[in-house]
């Protein structure tokens, strides 16, 4: 028998990827191989087994090997283990930086649940507009089929046939989403797909179902127990990478639960009435398979508006809010609601004249659409001929397409951290270069802002060691995380600067607070420059920040634009919490303060002969749109969705009464009294 003491330095311990890795390895020995991690013990050629260990970064583990091969299989595994377990360059990259340790784990946190209070007083859930359209009708909580087994037992040997074969289809499926995760160039998110194919080879798993069928259990029965009791264990152990894993193990096992019980094709059941659907979040195979005569519209808790969900809701033509908060969930089904896809406000028991207002928006809706549409390769000059940019807010290849049809002059933000999230390593600089490159391509020589990674505490990342953070928007978010973090920031900078060949790609730093960011940053970005012999890259910083704002003639000097950040602008400015459910009402944009710092920005920018440009979400917002093109906001970029309807808008307005709107505006003492001045 060999042993070996040994420290586990991946970030994320010994989870997903390198656990699979270590199985995998184990897997080619003969000798037995086991684990130890303080009181327990796990056989290294179960996944599910080592994952319950619980192992996190830093912590030692002891591994025992017993077998006619046991020098070979220990010194593969500490090759292995030293080598990163398949993530050696997350660990280099790590070794280089503080010796942090734990992760902030703010958003799993539970929130209080003030949904009654909310409802009752408002009458009103605003989220984020995902997809443009009026729907009215009956909400539908959308929700797994639960799977009933029968406990029938069909004999031992039929039961195990169609155990294996169940596993089998699955694992077809799997090698199918996986291969389409590849084709689409996300190979973080197909290396999920690996793992669930690797649960569905464990073989402790599979001994413990199997041993349920001899004890006369039917195999679905057998395997759904089995699940529910792993994913349970690996639950209990309190650490949110885990979680995730017992989410992976749910999944995984539903597929396999499916197929057996011949449910596999069934679509989820419906009312016979059409109905606006309520769902925490949708998969965009669940948004895919929705049935078009059934379904008006939907309205999910998470999302964003540039989540593939969302994309194919637009695709679809159905109106749908996203990010709505989880108050939707606490909605009874057949509730009575009016979704509006345009503003992301969903109403709630509305009376009559609301319904009679909505049927008419919804009729005049569909001639407008068609006219907006038909126009929207147009520009957007006011009546007396002032010209304002409209750009889209894309996250992505398909959003760039879209947004090219839809009008677009350009793309004021490309939010880059879609290629960042829910994945278990950082996309490598030649992958960030081909998305670049493809989206630069797809705007056809339009310009293109790309702004730098925008993540913290408030959204971790596994592959991210982060302080635990008491106020994670407060704390290492956006350019200070990537100033902190050379690799990643330069690789993504290199990346930007490779793929500027293939169109006019412009940098964009989120979260400035003080000059030195902006000037560590360029430093850098003028070093790469060097290094690539490249020049000339336009520059720009959003102004998120009350005291960007505020030192925006000092930072003129400098960029080459600025763009308005008004969601975290509004929510720094306000101190409130842009997710707060009980502060969304009047967590307001068009708050006098914030209008004064926006004011301030573009006097100071227009003086340095620099632009500004406005990509939160108030440049959609139609009672604030006049109110920045009479502030001077030389360009609004906007969701793709609502690219048609603003420069419908601008179309229709005079800069001149704009300006004396504005003027008023700054003047007011609430942001009510701001509405009030643009009611339509
Ligand atoms: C903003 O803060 O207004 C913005 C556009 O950035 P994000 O919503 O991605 O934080
Ligand atoms: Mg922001």
């Amino acid at each position: 028998m060999q042993q070996l003491d040994i420290i586990i330095k991946n970030p994320t311990g010994l989870h997903a990827r390198p656990a699979k890795e270590f199985v995998n390895i184990a897997k080619g020995f003969k000798s037995n191989i086991r684990v130890y991690h303080g009181e327990k013990m796990a056989n290294a050629k179960s996944l599910i087994s080592l994952l319950t260990l619980g192992v996190r970064s830093g912590n030692q583990i002891k591994i025992e090997v017993e077998g006619e091969d046991e020098d070979q299989a220990l010194q593969a595994l500490e090759s292995a283990v030293l080598s990163g377990l398949g993530e050696e360059e997350i660990i280099k990259q790590i070794s280089q930086k503080s010796p942090t340790i734990e992760r902030a784990t703010t958003s799993d946190q539970v929130k209080p649940d003030h949904t009654e209070v909310e409802i009752i007083l408002k009458n009103q859930i605003r989220g984020i507009a995902g997809a443009p359209g009026i729907a009215i009708g009956p909400v539908y909580h959308l929700q797994r089929t639960e799977i009933k087994v029968e406990e029938t037992f069909a004999g031992e040997s039929k039961e195990k046939n169609q155990l294996q074969s169940a596993i089998e289809t699955a694992k077809g499926q799997l090698k199918q989403l996986h291969k389409k995760m590849l084709d689409q160039k996300a190979s973080g998110e197909a290396a999920i797909f690996d793992v669930h194919i690797e649960l569905l080879d464990d073989f402790e798993l599979l001994d413990s179902v199997l041993e349920k069928i001899n004890q006369e259990q039917s195999a679905a029965f057998a395997w759904q127990s089995t699940i529910e009791e792993r994913a349970k264990l690996v639950a209990s152990l309190d650490d949110p990478l885990l979680a995730a894993r017992a989410a992976d193990l749910h999944d995984v096992g539903y597929r396999v639960l499916r197929i057996l019980v011949g449910a596999d094709n069934q679509a989820p059941e419906f009312p016979d009435h059409p109905v606006i659907i309520l769902a925490e979040d949708l998969s965009p195979s669940d948004t895919v398979t929705l049935d078009r005569d059934k379904v008006l519209g939907f309205c999910t808790a998470k999302g964003g508006p540039t989540a593939h969900t969302a994309i194919i809701a637009r695709a679809l033509g159905l109106p749908a809010i996203v990010s709505a908060g989880e108050k939707i969930i606490s909605l009874e089904d057949s509730t009575q609601v009016i979704l509006n896809g345009y503003t992301g406000i969903l109403s709630i028991k509305p009376n009559q004249p609301e319904i009679k207002e909505a049927v008419r928006m919804q009729e005049e809706d569909k001639d407008f659409r068609l006219q907006v549409r038909a126009e929207s390769g147009k520009p957007a000059i006011t009546i007396d001929g002032h010209r304002v940019e409209i750009a889209a807010n894309i996250g992505g290849i398909e959003d760039a397409h879209q947004a090219l049809a839809s009008g677009a002059e350009a793309v004021g933000l490309l939010r880059t951290e879609f290629l960042f999230l829910e994945r278990i390593n950082p996309p490598s600089e030649d992958e960030q270069f081909e998305v670049y490159r493809d989206i630069a391509q797809a705007m056809q020589n339009k310009p293109v802002i790309v702004r730098t990674l925008d993540v913290g505490g408030d959204k971790p990342l596994p592959y991210i060691q982060m302080e635990q953070e008491t106020n994670p928007f407060l704390g290492e978010r956006g350019i200070r995380l990537c100033l902190n973090r050379p690799k990643l920031l330069r690789e993504q900078l290199r990346a930007i600067l490779r793929a500027k060949e293939h169109g006019p790609l412009r940098i964009m730093l989120p979260m400035v607070s003080d000059i030195s960011e902006w000037l560590a940053t360029k430093e850098i970005v003028t070093e790469i420059e060097n290094e690539m012999g490249v020049s000339g890259v336009e520059m720009g910083i959003m102004i998120e920040v009350p005291s960007a704002a505020l030192m925006a003639d000092i930072f003129a000097e400098h960029v080459d634009f600025f763009s308005v950040g008004t969601n975290d602008l509004t929510q720094y400015t306000l101190a409130m919490d842009r997710m707060h459910p009980l502060l969304a009402g009047k967590s307001d944009g068009l708050h006098p303060a914030v209008l004064k710092l926006i004011d301030f920005t573009i006097k100071a920018a227009h003086k340095s002969g620099k632009w500004v440009g406005v990509c939160g979400e108030l440049g959609s917002d139609p009672q604030a749109i006049p109110i920045l093109v009479g502030l001077g906001v030389d360009e609004l970029s906007v969701t793709v969705p609502a690219i048609p309807m603003v420069k419908a808008q601008v179309r229709e307005l005079s800069l001149t009464k704009t300006q004396q709107l504005a003027q008023a505006a700054l003047k007011c003492a609430s942001a009510k009294e701001v509405r009030q001045l643009t009611q339509p």
